[in-house]
C-alpha cells in the first residue's frame, strides 16, 4: 500500500492518500480543504478514489468533501453521531478562524464499528472511538491506524469541545487502541506519526 500525506486546511490536519499500487484503487482519510492544489495532487495520482473516510466531522477534516464529491464521485463514510459536528462546522471555523465554509452537505453515508470495506486488495476496518467527538471512528487500514484526532504522539485530542467527553476517550483509546499490536504504526490527524507501543510508554495519558 502506498500511503501520501496531504497536510491542508485551516489547521493543518494530515489527510492521507492510500493506494493499492497493483490495482489503482485508493481512498482518502480526512478531507480538509478543497484547494484547487490538493485536488490536483490527488487527480495526478490516477486513481479511483473508491471511499473518502471521514475519522470525525470536526470543520477542519471535512471542508473538502463537498469539492472531492463533485470531482472524483467518491462515496463518503463517517460515524453518524458527528453529523451533529458537520452541522456546526461553519460556526466553528468562524469562531476558531474567521473563516465561513459554506454547509458541507456530501456526508451521506455512516460507518459503524467494525464495518468493513475493500478497496483493491486492501480491508479497511472501522473501530468506534469515541471521545474526542460522539462519533469518531479510526481506521485499521493494511495494519495500520488511523487516528484521527483520537490519538496523537504523546497526546490526546481535546474533549472541551461540544459533545467531547474526556472519559470516554481515555476508554477509546486504552481499551481498544492499547489492544492493537505494539508495531501498530498510527497515522495521527495532526502532526507527526508514532506508534502503538511508543505511546503506551510515552502518551501524556499515563500520568493520569
Ligand atoms: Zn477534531
Amino acid at each position: 500500500m502506498i500511503i501520501k500525506t496531504f497536510v491542508e486546511g485551516p489547521i493543518s490536519a494530515n489527510n492521507y492518500l492510500l493506494i493499492d499500487e497493483n490495482t489503482r484503487d485508493a481512498v482518502l482519510i480526512d478531507c480538509s480543504s478543497p484547494r484547487e492544489e490538493f485536488v490536483n495532487a490527488v487527480k495526478s495520482e490516477n486513481v479511483n478514489l473508491k471511499y473518502l473516510f471521514l475519522t470525525h466531522g470536526h470543520f477542519d477534516h471535512i471542508l473538502g468533501c463537498d469539492k472531492f464529491k463533485e470531482v472524483f464521485n467518491t462515496e463518503i463514510y463517517m460515524g453518524e453521531k458527528d453529523t451533529f459536528q458537520v452541522e456546526i462546522a461553519s460556526q466553528m471555523a468562524s469562531y476558531y478562524c474567521g473563516i465561513e465554509p459554506p454547509q458541507i452537505t456530501s456526508i451521506t453515508n455512516f460507518v459503524k464499528d467494525n464495518d468493513e470495506f475493500k478497496f483493491g486488495n486492501i480491508t479497511v476496518k472501522a473501530i468506534a472511538t469515541p471521545g474526542h467527538t460522539e462519533g469518531g471512528i479510526c481506521y485499521i487500514i493494511d495494519g495500520k491506524l488511523f487516528s484521527g484526532d483520537t490519538l496523537f504522539r504523546e497526546s490526546v485530542g481535546r474533549c472541551d469541545l461540544p459533545k467531547g467527553n474526556r472519559k470516554e476517550l481515555l476508554h477509546s483509546v486504552k481499551e481498544k487502541l492499547f489492544a492493537l499490536p505494539e508495531d501498530t504504526e498510527v497515522y495521527t490527524g495532526h502532526g507527526p506519526k508514532t506508534s502503538i507501543g511508543y505511546e503506551k510508554l510515552y502518551n501524556e495519558i499515563n500520568n493520569g
